[in-house]
C-alpha cells in the first residue's frame, strides 16, 4: 500500500489543472506530517533516558530518603551486612560499576525488592525467609540490580511526569511528587511499572551478574517454578506484590533459562552458602507479626 501522502505530493508536482487546490493538499499534507514526526519524535524520546549519572543519584537519593521514611528498615547489622556484600559482590559484577550501591533490608513478611533510580535497593525480610537457596535470593536482587543497569525506573518516570518534574525532585523542591510516587511502591511493590522488554532486559542483566560472581543464574526460576508448584499454580499468599510486578509466565521462565543454557559452562557456581543458612535463622518466622 501506498503511503496516503506521497500520493498527494506526486498528483501536485505533476499536474497544475486545479493548482490551488493541490496546493492546499500539499500544505495539509506536509502540516501533517510534521505533526506525525513530532509525535513520533516524543515518543522515541520519552524510551530515552536523558539525565544524567548524576542527576539520576539524586534523583534516587530523594526517594530512597522518602522510602526510609515511610517503611521500617530491619534493624539487624548481620543480616543488613550478609544482603549488602550479597548485592555489592553482584553490582560489581553487572554493567554498571560507575555508581555507588546502597542496599537495604525492609522490615515486613512481604515478598519482594524493588529498586530505585541511580543504586538503591530494597530487599524485604520476607524475600530472605521465602528464598530457599542464596542463588534464588541473589536472582531476585540480580533482577533489581538489573533495573539499574537499564536505567529502567528513570526511563520510565521521564516517559511519565517529563525532564522537568524530575529535574525538580532531584534537587530536592517536588516534594509532594516524591511522597506520592513513594506511596506507589507501598500500594504496588515498585516504583514504576516496566514495560515487558525492561523486565526481559532485567533478566538477563541479573543472570549475567549473579553467573559472572560464581552464582548460579538459575535461582529464579528455581524460585517462581518450585513457589508456583507449591500453590498449585496460585499465587503464593505474602507474593502478591513481586508476582503482579513480575508475572511468572512460562514465556518468561523459559526466555531466561534458553539464555542461561548459552552461557559457556563454568564450574563450581555455587546453589547456596552456610551463611545464608545462618541468616534465614535469624530472622522471625513468618507471619509472626515482628
Ligand atoms: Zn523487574
Amino acid at each position: 500500500m501506498r503511503h496516503p501522502f506521497s500520493v498527494t505530493s506526486q498528483r501536485g508536482c505533476v499536474h497544475s489543472m486545479d493548482s490551488e487546490a493541490t496546493r492546499q493538499r500539499i500544505w495539509s499534507a506536509a502540516v501533517l506530517l510534521v505533526l506525525v514526526q513530532l509525535f513520533a519524535g516524543c515518543a522515541t524520546i520519552s524510551q530515552i533516558n536523558f539525565i544524567s549519572t548524576q542527576e539520576e543519584v539524586a534523583l534516587g537519593r530523594q526517594f530512597a530518603e522518602q522510602v526510609e521514611t515511610e517503611m521500617k528498615m530491619y534493624d539487624d547489622p548481620v543480616v543488613q551486612a550478609y544482603v549488602d556484600s550479597l548485592g555489592q559482590l553482584l553490582a560489581a559484577h553487572s554493567d554498571r560499576t560507575n555508581i555507588e550501591y546502597h542496599i537495604k533490608v525492609v522490615d515486613t513478611d512481604e515478598v519482594n525488592a524493588f529498586a530505585l533510580p541511580g543504586g538503591y535497593l530494597y530487599v524485604n525480610r520476607g524475600l530472605i525467609s521465602t528464598a530457599e537457596t542464596e542463588s534464588e535470593l541473589a536472582a531476585v536482587m540480580g533482577h533489581e540490580i538489573g533495573h539499574i543497569v537499564g536505567k529502567h525506573s528513570a526511563r520510565q518516570l521521564s516517559g511519565q511526569i517529563g525532564l522537568s518534574s524530575i529535574i525538580a525532585i532531584a534537587l530536592g523542591d517536588s516534594s509532594s511528587m516524591v511522597e506520592q510516587l513513594v506511596a506507589g511502591i507501598v500500594t504496588t511493590g515498585a516504583l514504576m511499572k516496566y514495560s515487558r522488554d525492561m523486565e526481559s532486559e532485567a533478566d538477563v542483566f541479573g543472570a549475567d551478574e549473579t553467573y559472572r560472581a560464581g552464582i548460579d543464574p538459575g535461582g529464579m526460576a528455581a524460585f517462581f517454578g518450585k513457589l508456583l508448584e507449591l500453590e498449585g499454580g496460585r499465587t503464593p499468599s505474602g507474593l502478591e506484590k513481586f508476582f503482579s510486578t513480575h508475572p511468572p509466565t512460562r514465556e518468561r521462565i523459559d526466555k531466561s533459562n534458553a539464555y542461561i543454557a548459552q552461557l559457556p559452562f563454568k564450574a563450581g557456581l555455587r546453589k547456596d552458602s552456610k551463611r545464608f543458612q545462618q541468616i534465614k535463622k535469624r530472622l522471625p518466622p513468618l507471619g509472626s507479626g515482628k
